[in-house]
């Protein structure tokens, strides 16, 4: 065994169905009484309905992708205005966003209450966007002081996105598995944690109120942020922060870039793969990463969510620009290859 270090975050986890009425219990254990609720406009129900009997201030439900500054501004305003004294975010990467985003200024402690399997909760990595480009960073100040994992919630999280969010979250475990700051401990996360979203998400397509594979999803999901919160990422989550920046959606475009650059460093990186594929149950990680995805109907090919042919080329310069560790070294043409394999959708192996 080689040597490391390990820094586990302290985030209290309640996890199980129906824990959501766990809310106002854990709004007062942090010795908070007026919560500011961050939602989507198409979450605003299932918010007003968790949120009787709680000590809210008021609710933020303009929450959009990427967390725009000028929309993280108007949260941030909102939740001095109210005098609130804690965060609640009920919903995807997206609002989790926002509640972090309100943290990093202010200092307010966030409780997430996660509804997708994006992983965000359970790390100190906050991101904002400006211009057409995303800043990201990391700081404790943001990591929730306690995340409440209720299955019940995502009963009606639909096919395509849970299947899309799963996979950012199986990316999460396959960064961690060969990133250089790794351990055995994360590692043995990561790969229960693509054990459980693989095995979760082909029934969860098939019947989205299965409780046992929510909860077994959300689990997943809960082991993938715990990776990243202490790992470094690498050269798969560097490329969709760079087509993130043209414009491309965040899971989808994780879901597809993932094979490809599991491809570019399966040679390099044999025993992350060696678990990857005891964790899938096949022979070869990548190829197996691909065929999961396309049985859960999601879409192969950065040319269907609106990637531009033209922009690959710019895409693999900036990525292979900034050196950064990668168990291979990250080179322009190679790097190319791999988008143009991601752009046509072809399967590794
Ligand atoms: P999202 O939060 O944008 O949600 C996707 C859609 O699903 C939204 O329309 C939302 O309203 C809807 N939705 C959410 N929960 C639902 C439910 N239970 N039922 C029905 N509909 C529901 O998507 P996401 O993939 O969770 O998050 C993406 C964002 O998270 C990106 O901005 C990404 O950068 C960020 N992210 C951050 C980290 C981190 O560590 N900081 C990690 C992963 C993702």
């Amino acid at each position: 065994m080689r040597a490391f270090v390990y820094n586990a975050l302290p985030t209290r986890v309640v996890f199980g169905p129906g824990s959501v009425t766990k809310l106002a219990e854990e709004i007062a254990r942090l010795g908070a009484k007026r919560a500011l609720l961050l939602t989507t406009p198409g979450r605003a129900a299932m918010v007003a309905a968790v949120s009787k009997n709680l000590p809210v201030a008021g609710v933020f439900d303009k929450v959009v992708m990427h967390t725009p500054l000028e929309a993280a501004n108007r949260a941030r305003e909102l939740a001095a205005k109210l005098g609130a004294d804690c965060c609640v975010a009920v919903g995807g990467g997206s609002t989790i966003g926002f509640g972090k985003a309100i943290a990093l200024t202010s200092g307010l402690p966030v409780i997430a209450v996660p509804t997708t399997y994006s992983g965000s909760e359970m790390t100190t990595i906050w991101g904002l966007s400006e211009g057409g480009a995303k800043k990201t960073g990391r700081d404790p100040k943001v990591l929730p002081k306690a995340v409440i994992y209720d299955p019940e919630l995502t009963l009606e999280l639909p096919a395509a996105v849970s299947a899309a969010s799963g996979m950012n979250a199986i990316a999460h475990c396959v960064e961690a598995l060969y990133a250089h700051d790794g351990n055995p401990i994360v590692s043995l996360m990561a790969e229960e944690g693509i054990r459980a979203l693989a095995t979760a998400l082909p029934s969860i397509i098939k019947n989205g109120r299965d409780i046992e594979s929510r909860s077994d999803a959300l689990y997943g999901a809960w082991l993938a942020g715990a990776t990243i919160s202490t790992t470094s990422v690498a050269l798969h989550h560097k490329l969709c922060h760079v087509l993130g920046g043209l414009g491309l959606p965040h899971a989808e475009t994780h879901a597809i870039v993932l094979p490809h650059a599991m491809r570019y460093n399966y040679d390099a990186a044999r025993e992350a793969m060696r678990r990857i594929e005891r964790a899938l149950g096949v022979e070869n990680a990548c190829s197996g990463i691909y065929d999961l995805e396309k049985a859960l109907g999601l879409p192969m090919r950065l040319a269907d969510i609106g990637m531009n042919e033209a922009d690959l080329e710019c895409a693999a310069r900036v990525a292979a620009e900034a050196p950064y560790p990668n168990p291979r070294k990250v080179e322009y043409a190679p790097v190319l290859e791999l988008l143009r394999n991601a752009y046509q959708g072809r399967r590794p192996s």
